[in-house]
């Protein structure tokens, strides 16, 4: 299978000591990219460190809303800090940004002024923009009608229902799909068949959320396979034929040309 991990975040201290297996054992379940997602400046510096060291790894770069505050005082700063790292030929999106009304750490005012200001760097750049969205579907929903125009989003982890996802796949975004797929209580693998599959994309978020049976224990992108499998599973088509709908998928948004554009991934894995 030629797959795709869409949202990673490498950098954590939690591959500090195997980072080197993490990746080999990636390129053997068949990752012929993987995006690195910073939360702040400085982990979007490592992800784009990360991209110049290994030819697997591309990144986007932004400010997670849970870390929004830390920068509230200097908005303007940080948002150039940002700017100048999307001038970096291996970031290919905007984010990790959205909004988290879970942790209830960030005022939603704040995390707003935030995603506006990715949202405008998306369109200037012209590159995707990756949300996070956690108990925020109407908020997302909001920001999405306001500031979407010319701009394509990825909702990160999506866990909305059958109607959002549909809408907002008819305005032109993405779902990621990952480990939460799997787990037992899922309610999208009755939703899937539903959505448009040119607008699906596989993701694990790691370190976080692995799927099952590694649930629990730290993730890492080799196991966006067992997220293909799990997603082909509830479709009733070949894993191979999901992984390749998926890369493509991937190599359109984020315009992955080095891996040879949708015309170049016609070869049947299983
Ligand atoms: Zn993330």
């Amino acid at each position: 299978m030629r797959l795709v991990d869409t949202h990673a975040h490498l950098f954590w201290e939690d591959f500090e000591s195997d980072l080197e297996e993490v990746i080999s054992r990636a390129r053997n379940a068949g990752l012929e990219a993987i995006l690195n997602l910073g939360t702040d400046v400085d982990t979007s510096r490592a992800c784009v460190a990360l991209a110049d060291r290994y030819p697997v790894c591309r990144a986007a770069v932004g400010i997670h809303p849970n870390d929004a505050s830390l920068h509230e005082s200097d908005i303007g700063g940080v948002m150039d800090r940002i700017a100048e790292l999307l001038e970096h030929p291996h970031v290919v999106a905007v984010g990790e940004t959205g909004i988290d009304l879970y942790r209830d750490q960030v005022p939603l005012e704040t995390q707003l002024r935030f995603l506006e200001i990715h949202f405008e760097l998306a369109r200037a750049h012209d590159l995707p923009i990756v949300l996070h969205n956690r108990q925020a579907d109407r908020e997302i929903r909001e920001a999405l009608l306001k500031w979407d125009e010319g701009v394509t989003a990825i909702l990160h982890c999506f866990l909305g229902d059958v109607a959002f996802g549909r809408w907002a796949i008819e305005r032109g975004h993405y779902l990621g799909l990952g480990g939460v797929f799997t787990f037992p209580s899922s309610s999208l693998r009755e939703m899937v068949g539903e959505w448009d599959r040119d607008h699906l994309l596989l993701e694990t978020d790691s370190p976080f959320l692995s799927p099952v049976p590694f649930r629990g224990r730290r993730n890492e992108p080799a196991r966006v396979a067992d997220v293909a499998t799990a997603v082909a599973e509830a479709l009733g088509i070949p894993p191979g034929t999901l992984a390749r709908q998926t890369t493509a998928n991937a190599a359109r948004v984020f315009s992955l040309t080095d891996l040879g554009g949708p015309a170049d991934l016609s070869d049947s894995g299983t």
